[in-house]
């Protein structure tokens, strides 16, 4: 499998440090608000990561954190804390904000046909874990204290910026203005790896170390979270592209010098998706959310199909009438497949071609757009109905749009619909109450159902010499005399 890779900036054979078996994290959400369609579509695209790496059969261990301390309004350690903000706004406290939106973030995954990673690790849950690394760093070094803080010192790096050719002005980028530089750091570039004294005031989590009572800075999370989980050597680092500096970059930085070797050969970051007007973003007020979404009657599902349609190596524009354009698309799929027939034999051999059409694209650097192309391709094969069948659920199984299972849902539906007697209504515009009147009328649309207009009309030329017309309505007739 070819996959780009940041950190070399090419497309690259994926390779693993054990063979197959990928040691995989992701950058989780930072829980003080609902995940935006945003920050979604990085999860939607990475769980198509993972489950493709099982599909060509891997054997995969994902780690997730979730940030509930830590990470400030700028990425950059300036501002304030996320959670105690979500916390300030809701008047609730850091820990039942960071529970709420944990379990609205998984609630939205489910919806998206998300999987939860192997393993979910809470950012407060591991203090331990970053004191001891923190504390590695400043014997090895790396990492000097001051005004209270511990900084991590990049000068003492060859290569800080891996990701791509920064200067330090970048760094002002996300901080807002009126936000005092932090005049504890000996570089600009330098980042906080355990807060105490700066920031400290309100901060409602806080643990003792042996720097004074403090919490940690926000990138250190993911390097501790990481090692303990996937161990020294992991494989693929995902994230939104937003994550690659100054969060990723750090990330390295602190974890190689701590391991004393290369940490993570592979990075992969989703592209953005933003609306016309700009960024996507939580602080605007209203913003797109899941809920949103199936508010305005718009299938979860539809969204997943739209994110699959493009690269997730390109910024996405989301608009309403590019949803609206890809639930047409995405139920007219779900129509052809359930006009097919499962039962029957497969055709492992036409399957195997299809199947590996399918690989073709996302060996590609995870093409997913050619690979919806080639559920097309499956439906216009020439090989039976339950090869097709097959070969959808198969590819499915990746790409997560539940496709057999709503195709199903939509046939049975279909057949109930058959089955049941269409309603139809007769009623006098004058309130009279007449059954044989009404009688002739239910026989004269029996007979235009069964394309017997000689007989409808008929019954027709009957009903007027009584001085009875009839009104055609929808589902049902009226009648009145004149
Ligand atoms: P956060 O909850 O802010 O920590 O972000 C969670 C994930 O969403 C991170 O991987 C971000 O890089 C990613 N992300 C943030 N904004 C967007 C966006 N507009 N489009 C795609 N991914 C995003
Ligand atoms: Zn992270």
């Amino acid at each position: 499998m070819y996959l780009y890779n940041s950190a070399t900036h090419k497309k690259e054979e994926f390779k693993t440090h054990t063979p197959g078996h990928v040691e995989m994290y992701t950058c989780g959400p930072t829980v003080y608000h609902f995940a935006h369609i945003g920050n979604l579509r990085s999860y939607i695209m990475e769980d198509v990561l993972e489950k493709y790496l099982r599909f060509v059969g891997y054997d995969v261990n994902r780690v997730m954190n979730i940030t509930d301390v830590g990470h400030l309004t700028s990425d950059a350690d300036e501002g304030e804390d996320k959670m105690l903000k979500g916390a300030k706004r809701e008047k609730k406290t850091v820990m039942e904000i960071a529970q709420f939106y944990t379990d609205a973030f998984f609630a939205d995954c489910a919806k998206l046909n998300i999987k939860t990673p192997d393993v979910v690790q809470p950012a407060t849950g591991l203090i331990d874990d970053y004191i001891h690394i923190v504390s590695s760093l400043i014997e090895k070094g790396f990492a000097y204290v001051a005004g209270g803080n511990v900084y991590f010192d990049t000068s003492k790096l060859q290569r800080y910026y891996i990701f791509n050719d920064h200067n330090e002005e970048d760094l002002a980028v996300g901080v807002r203005e009126g936000v005092e530089e932090d005049t504890n750091k000996r570089n600009k570039n330098d980042f906080v790896l355990w807060f105490t004294k700066s920031k400290f005031e309100d901060q409602a989590l806080k643990w003792d170390s042996p720097w004074g009572v403090g919490y940690p800075g926000w990138h250190i999370e993911c390097s501790g979270i990481s090692m303990k989980f996937n161990g020294e050597y992991l494989d693929l680092h995902c994230g939104g592209i937003d994550n690659a500096f100054p969060h990723h970059t750090n990330e390295i930085a602190q974890s190689e010098s701590y391991l004393g070797h290369t940490w993570c050969p592979h990075w992969f970051h989703v592209l953005h998706l933003n609306t016309n007007d700009g960024k996507m973003s939580k602080s605007k007020g209203e913003f797109l959310t899941v809920s949103l979404l199936e508010e305005k009657g718009y299938d979860p599902m539809a969204y997943r199909f739209f994110c699959l349609q493009s690269h997730y190596r390109k910024g996405l524009v989301f608009s309403w009438e590019n949803l609206d354009n890809a639930t047409v698309a995405y139920n007219k799929l779900l129509a052809k497949i359930a006009a097919l027939n499962p039962a029957g034999e497969v055709d492992a051999a036409a399957a195997d071609e299809l199947k590996a059409k399918f690989t073709k694209a996302m060996d590609n650097d995870l093409n997913t757009s050619m690979g919806v192309t080639v559920l097309y391709d499956v439906l216009k094969a020439k090989t039976n109905d339950a090869t097709k069948c097959h070969v959808i659920g198969e590819i499915d199984g990746v790409l997560g749009l539940k496709l057999l299972e709503k195709a199903a849902e939509l046939r049975e539906k279909q057949a109930k619909l058959a089955a049941q007697p269409a309603v139809f209504t007769v009623v006098s515009e004058d309130g009279e109450e007449n059954a044989q009147v009404e009688a002739l009328i239910r026989q004269r649309a029996d007979a235009k159902k069964a394309k017997n207009f000689t007989e409808a009309d008929r019954i027709r030329d009957e009903l007027k010499a009584q001085g009875i017309e009839i009104t055609d309505v929808a589902g049902g007739a009226k009648w009145k005399r004149v």
